[in-house]
């Protein structure tokens, strides 16, 4: 996995405010954001701040991950469901695997999701944790 400092640092910003894309045409709103509209496919999309607040609607737990994230094993991955409706699969963390609950509510933090030893390169991103 390689990863560009200058990239992670043009990111930074809508990584942290959990930014997703609105879809021009269908008006339908994705996480993460991207160019092309996944829905139907149209080229032309807008970023939007979502809700930082939403419930756990299922979850896997991975307990084989790839090197780089071992300290993190087991890691939960959740697909969560935003106060606005958005769907979006991301960590979730600060819980115990038997803990989590369906319609657990969960709020965006920003964490370290990776870090290079040799680079000193560590880059945060947005993880889920449980919330009141
Ligand atoms: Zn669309």
């Amino acid at each position: 996995m390689k990863i560009s400092p200058a990239r992670v640092w043009r990111e930074k910003d809508s990584r942290y405010r959990l930014e997703g894309s609105k879809c021009k045409k269908c008006s339908r709103v994705f996480y993460p954001p991207k160019p092309s509209c996944p829905y139907c496919g149209y080229s032309d999309t807008e970023r939007i701040n979502l809700p930082r607040r939403g419930r756990v609607v299922s979850w896997t737990v991975e307990y084989t991950v790839p090197e780089g994230y071992r300290e993190y094993a087991p890691i939960i991955v959740g697909l969560i469901e935003l106060e606005n409706g958005t769907r979006v699969i991301a960590p979730i963390v600060d819980v115990e695997v038997d803990k989590i609950y369906e319609g657990m509510y969960v709020e965006a933090v920003l964490r370290k999701i990776f870090e290079d030893g040799d680079e000193g390169i560590i880059v945060y991103g947005i993880k889920f944790a449980p919330s009141t």
